[in-house]
């Protein structure tokens, strides 16, 4: 890239047209300016995808665009934000050519249109190392509104949306374990792009006591809440939602709740199902909470599940 195209010819041709939003401006000084309104909260969140690591160097290039960008907004939907743009820093290798970068910044824009965000701005350099896409993206809720981790309370529910399990079948798919057909498109296609589920998360303000994306692995990510509110989680492995592609390839439950990438909505509510949240995605109650430390895994006579690795650990 470096060769043919300067670093500042590069963001003229690709992060220009992206920067959309008045306060970006155009991408030609050192920082964006937004104006910021009373009443409300700015919420900030960065996710970093390396290759090799959350996506692999030959997806196509606007899928790992897309995939770079959900994940952040996926944790704003957790948090009960609307998005409002995000920032964009790429440790580039030498082999990322033109035709990879169009494809890319068309998958950028494709998914800045569709949530209604702006780039805000970012920073580009080389890398003799494998590419790296970080991303840092902002949204709003009203004063005090973001709902965290930190609230849920013993007799409290546990919900999830979606299906868990897809994205790492999905990967194991990639990886080279067999599954052909409409079952393989749909599990790959659940690893290589999540669903931010940002109308769910806005239901949720003021109804949810905790919540959280689920990206390193149900089981996992409620030990999160657990540890953060002070609670014991029991989840029931027979209620934890699962695609029938899923379960074709796959029917081992634990796997399933431990398995990375799902970018679905794991929350607790006081309720034993809230209304008035969107049709889709549809969300499954899976368990309570209780006084205590911890997560646990029950099956269908109230028995333990032993559960060896809650989830996906990069150290
Ligand atoms: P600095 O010298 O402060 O590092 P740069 O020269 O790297 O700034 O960047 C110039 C402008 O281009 C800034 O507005 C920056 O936000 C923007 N920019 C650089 N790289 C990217 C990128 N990958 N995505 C979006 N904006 C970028
Ligand atoms: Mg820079």
């Amino acid at each position: 890239v470096a060769d043919r195209l300067s670093e500042f010819g590069l963001i003229a041709k690709y992060f220009v047209p992206l920067a959309t939003h008045q306060g970006a401006l155009s991408l030609s000084d050192d920082a964006a300016v937004l104006q910021e309104e009373a009443e409300r909260d700015l919420i900030v969140t960065a996710d970093a995808l390396t290759a090799g690591v959350h996506f692999l160097p030959d997806d196509p290039p606007d899928l790992i665009a897309s995939k770079a960008l959900r994940v952040n907004l996926s944790d704003l939907a957790a948090k009960g934000a609307e998005p409002a743009g995000y920032l964009l820093a790429l440790a580039l290798p030498h082999s990322i050519d033109d035709a990879w970068l169009t494809e890319f910044a068309r998958g950028l824009a494709g998914d800045q249109k569709e949530f209604g965000i702006s780039l805000l701005g970012g920073d580009t350099t080389a890398t003799p190392g494998p590419l790296t896409i970080a991303i840092t993206a902002l949204g709003h809720v009203p004063r005090s509104a973001m709902i965290r981790r930190s609230g849920a309370k013993p007799g409290d529910s546990v919900f999830v949306s979606g299906t868990v399990g897809d994205a790492g079948a999905g990967l194991a798919i990639r990886q080279g374990r067999r599954c052909e057909g409409a079952d393989a498109a749909f599990l790959v296609a659940r690893y290589r792009q999540p669903t931010p589920r940002l109308n769910l998360g806005l239901a949720l303000r003021g109804v949810a006591s905790a919540s959280l994306d689920v990206s390193d692995g149900l089981i996992a990510d409620l030990g999160h809440i657990a540890e953060t509110s002070g609670v014991r989680i029991v989840v029931e492995a027979n209620a934890i939602p699962r695609s029938p592609a899923l379960c074709r390839f796959d029917p081992d439950v634990v796997r399933a709740a431990t398995a990375g990438d799902d970018y679905e909505i794991a929350f607790t509510a006081s309720r034993p199902m809230p209304s008035n949240l969107p049709a889709n995605p549809n969300v499954t109650r899976i368990g309570h909470v209780e006084p205590g430390q911890g997560v646990v895994l029950i099956d269908g006579h109230g028995r333990e599940i032993a559960v060896d690795k809650a989830g996906f650990a990069h150290f």
